[in-house]
Formats: structure tokens, C-alpha cells, sequence
């Protein structure tokens, strides 16, 4: 048996089989997230990399199923958490980030559309078939921040009560984001 998160199946297969994957994967087995994580933490002097970035491990469950009733539409609901290595725009230094993603996602196809299910966000599917570890990773990717930093005081050495907060125009994970979904 191989890992579900990794096999191919039609949306429909994976909503017949109300297949539920529990995830506890390292970071590193999610290719462009890596390389989004990767790129962020290259803005730092390579002996304050954490050389360990590549184990944290994303946490959580996706499950399939349908949204409807009459078994029409397939659906997943993901739910993922993972703390990664990030560079603070304020002070340039790495700390740990958590991100946390939950959506609940109509899986339909290119110029599909349903009524009625707004609580459900739509999730195009532009090939016969999906990789549930795409949906995990294209959601985490969406949960980066566009500029992270350290959120309180007392972590960030360019945050003192005296400092103007200065904006900062470099949003690093937007630029690659967008980088990557044009490169798909
Ligand atoms: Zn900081």
C-alpha cells in the first residue's frame, strides 16, 4: 500500500470511497512548498538556517465525500497544521511560524458551478484526476503570510516600543506564490 496523499484518483473515486488520510508529513516531502520555505529562509546567513526546517511535520486530516445528497458533488474537508522556519521582515531573523489551514472545498470541474453550497469553497479541477497532497500543499501555501514577522515585542529585535513601525514593502512569499502558481 502506498501513501493515499500520493495516489492518483478521479474526484468522484476519492468521494465514493469517503477515503480519510490522516497526515503527519515532513515538510520536506511537499516539493513547492519546500522550495517557497527554502527561497524565504536563502535570505539568511547559512549558519543561522535551520538546518533541521525540512522535518517539521504538517499535521492534520482530509476527508472526501459528497456535498450533496444525491452524491453529485464530490467534496473534501482538509484540516492541516504545520510550524515552519520563516524569516521576520522586521528584523531579518528566522522563528518558527505556525500556519493553520482549514476549507472545505467542491471539487468541480473547469466551468462547473453549483448553487447552493456557499459554505463550500470551489476547488477547479483541471485534470481527470487530483493528488490529495496537492490540495494539502496548494493550501498551506495559501496560508503563508504576505510578510511574515514575529507577532509580539519581546521576540523581534526591531520591534522596541519606541520604534516607528516602518512598512515594509517586500512581501517575499506573495512574489514566489505568485511566481509558482503561473509556473503550473
Ligand atoms: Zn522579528
Amino acid at each position: 500500500m502506498g501513501n493515499p496523499l500520493r495516489d492518483r484518483r478521479t474526484a468522484a473515486e476519492w468521494a465514493s470511497a469517503g477515503q480519510v488520510i490522516e497526515i503527519a508529513e515532513k515538510l520536506g516531502s511537499f516539493k513547492q512548498l519546500a522550495l517557497i520555505v527554502e527561497a524565504d529562509l536563502a535570505a539568511l546567513d547559512a549558519v543561522k538556517i535551520p538546518p533541521d526546517w525540512r522535518d517539521s511535520v504538517i499535521a492534520g486530516s482530509l476527508e472526501f465525500g459528497f456535498a450533496d445528497a444525491q452524491r453529485r458533488l464530490p467534496a473534501a474537508h482538509c484540516r492541516v497544521t504545520v510550524v515552519v522556519d520563516a524569516v521576520c521582515q522586521r528584523c531579518l531573523e528566522a522563528f518558527r511560524l505556525p500556519l493553520e489551514t482549514e476549507a472545505k472545498l467542491l471539487l468541480l470541474a473547469l466551468e462547473e458551478t453549483a448553487e447552493g453550497f456557499e459554505d463550500h469553497e470551489v476547488w477547479e479541477l483541471d485534470e481527470s484526476t487530483l493528488r490529495p497532497q496537492d490540495i494539502v500543499e496548494e493550501l498551506l501555501i495559501m496560508a503563508l503570510p504576505f510578510s511574515a514577522m514575529h507577532v509580539d515585542s519581546a521576540s523581534c529585535k526591531a520591534l522596541s516600543p519606541a520604534a516607528d513601525d516602518k512598512e515594509d514593502t517586500t512581501k517575499p512569499f506573495a512574489a514566489l506564490r505568485a511566481q509558482m502558481t503561473q509556473d503550473q
